[in-house]
Formats: structure tokens, C-alpha cells, sequence
């Protein structure tokens, strides 16, 4: 991901290198192919507005004047200003003061939660933790027995109804499957604090699109829990629907974090870049792959660094 970004960022800055003195013909001429770049790698355009503004700002104020040559000035100026739009400072998990530590995951079906929530409690087992994975999808056929085969691999103990369970018929996000899944949820908490697992990982039902019953049912499965987390699972391979996904998923259930997947694919990754601005909400963690290793916690600057090249 972000390859022919990178290329493209790499090839605006680099014309503007062995030149002295830069004029604010030359800074327009530069933020218009970083505008060009960014829009071609579907970063959402207000975020692209806004990121071009404070580039010009910058460039053509008194920053320039500085020790650097001021083609190193504005890649430094253009770095700065990515590490910014991506969230700036690394977000680490907020730990419950007293234990279990409630994370929960929402997103659409396929986002990725599934194999975020092996990968996520891995992680955390692996710092010490003592991780219970909740399995509340209960309307995609199949999705508890992934999770547990997820877990097993993980190897961390899953808590789920019964093996396979599904309820309320295949995609049917009816009362009953909202009022069950909340249920298996505080079920899950209950034993999490019996048997003293310090963070429990909500695993919850996505939809093919967003859908008022999915978003009312994540919210419901939130109030009952009370999460010191809700991760936004994102495909960073959507696009430009990205944006539209993360607002509606920001209001009808409101999240702390987003964690970004298949950042290993080759689409354009604008969804990446613009979630943070658009939400307001950090990034807090990567999945690059379907192996358990695949993952880690996501950190703007080395990110605005790969990005640059
Ligand atoms: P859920 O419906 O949100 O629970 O999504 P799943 O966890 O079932 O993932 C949907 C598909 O995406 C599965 O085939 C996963 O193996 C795959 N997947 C998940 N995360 C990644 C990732 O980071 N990279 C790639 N390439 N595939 C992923």
C-alpha cells in the first residue's frame, strides 16, 4: 500500500531539490502535484484541502528561512504535517484501573475483526496479559467457531454460547439476536471477573453496509459493557467509502480507536489517511496480513516516514 503515493510524493519534492531560493510559484507548483498525489490515492478532499492549506501556510512563511535548504524545509514541513494528520503522538490501550480491561470491536462484516481479535489478544498475552475473547457475532453463520479456532491459534480461551450458536436465522439482525448477543457479552464479563482474565475482547456482528439495526446492536452490546475501548475496525482497502463508514460508525456507535487493516494490499490507502481527521479518533493499531504476526501498533511517524520514502 501507498506505493504509487509514495512514488508520486518522492517525485514532487525531489523537483524542487538544488534549487536556492524557493518562490511561491514554486510552493504552488509543489502542493498542486501533492494534491494531485493525495487525491489520486483517494484521501478524502476536505482532509486534502485542509493538509495542502497548512502546507502553503508554512512553506511560504518565515519557516523557510531557516538552517535547512528549503527543499529539505518543505519535505520537512510536508513530514510534520502527515505524522499530524495520522494522530501525531502513538495511542496506547487504556487499561481499566480495576481489571477486566473491556475492549470492544465494531466494524463491517469482513473488516477484519475476527482475525483482529486473535491478533489483538496474542499481542496482549504476549505483554503478560490475561486475555478472554467474547464471542458476540451472532448472526453470521459460523462466525463464534471462527473465533474459537481463531483463539486456539492465539491461544487464548474464547467464551462463546454454545459452539456455532447462531441466532435469529441466518443474517437476521432481529431483537431476539440484539438482546442475545448483549447477553453472551455480559455473560463474557461475568466470567472474565470470576476467573480473573484482566482484558476481555468483544468480538461483535458486522453487515455487508451500514444498517441501523447493526449499529444499534454494537451500541446496545457498548452500554451494557461499558468498554475502556470500541475499536473501529477499518479495510483500508474500501476506499472512498471508508469515510462514509467511519462518520456513521463515529455516531451510531462512537468509538476510542480505529485500527486499520490490510494495509497489505495494494489499493490506494486514502482511507488511512483521512479516518483520523475525519473522526477525530487516533489509529491505534495495524494489520498487515492473516498471520497472528501481522500486526502492531500503529505509529504516525513511522508511517509519514514510509509514506516519504
Ligand atoms: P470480520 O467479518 O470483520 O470478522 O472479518 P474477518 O476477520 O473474518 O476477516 C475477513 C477476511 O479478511 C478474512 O479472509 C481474513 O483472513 C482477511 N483479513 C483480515 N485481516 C487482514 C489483513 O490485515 N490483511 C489481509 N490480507 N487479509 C486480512
Amino acid at each position: 500500500m501507498f506505493e504509487s503515493l509514495s512514488d508520486r510524493l518522492t517525485g514532487a519534492l525531489k523537483d524542487l531539490r538544488g534549487k536556492g531560493r524557493l518562490t511561491d510559484a514554486d510552493i504552488d507548483a509543489t502542493a498542486r502535484e501533492i494534491r494531485l498525489a493525495l487525491l489520486e490515492a483517494d484521501v478524502s478532499l476536505p482532509v486534502v484541502r485542509a493538509f495542502i492549506g497548512r502546507i502553503k501556510e508554512r512553506a511560504k512563511g518565515s519557516e523557510v528561512s531557516a538552517a535547512l535548504n528549503p527543499a529539505q524545509q518543505i519535505v520537512k514541513i510536508v513530514n510534520e504535517e502527515l505524522v499530524g494528520i495520522l494522530g501525531g503522538e502513538t495511542r496506547r490501550v487504556q487499561l481499566a484501573k480495576t481489571p477486566p480491561t473491556v475492549i470492544m470491536l465494531a466494524g463491517l462484516q469482513g473488516a477484519g475483526k475476527t482475525t483482529l481479535a486473535g491478533k489483538l489478544s496474542h499481542w496482549l498475552a504476549d505483554q503478560g496479559h490475561t486475555p478472554l475473547l467474547v464471542a458476540c457475532d451472532l448472526q453470521r453463520p459460523g462466525a463464534v467457531q471462527q473465533l474459537q479456532i481463531v483463539g486456539e491459534r492465539a491461544g487464548v480461551p474464547v467464551f462463546a454460547p454454545h459452539a456455532g450458536t447462531s441466532v435469529g436465522g441466518e443474517g437476521d439482525l432481529g431483537v431476539d439476536g440484539s438482546q442475545a448477543a448483549v447477553a453472551v457479552a455480559q455473560a463474557g464479563l461475568d466470567e472474565a471477573r470470576a476467573r480473573h482474565y484482566d482484558v476481555v475482547i468483544i468480538d461483535t456482528a458486522g453487515r455487508l453496509g451500514i444498517d441501523a439495526e447493526l449499529m444499534k446492536q454494537a451500541s446496545d452490546i457498548r452500554d451494557a459493557t461499558n468498554p475502556d475501548e470500541v475499536l473501529f475496525v477499518l479495510d483500508a482497502m474500501i476506499g472512498q467509502d471508508a469515510v462514509a463508514t467511519a462518520q456513521a460508525f463515529a455516531e451510531g456507535v462512537d468509538f476510542t480507536g480505529v485500527v486499520l487493516t490490510k494495509l497489505d494490499g495494494d489499493a490506494r490507502g486514502g482511507a488511512a489517511l483521512s479516518v483520523r481527521e475525519i473522526t477525530g479518533r487516533p489509529i491505534m493499531f495495524a494489520s498487515t496480513g492473516e498471520k497472528l504476526e501481522d500486526f502492531d501498533v500503529f505509529h504516525p511517524d513511522r508511517m509519514a516516514s514510509r509514506i516519504l520514502g
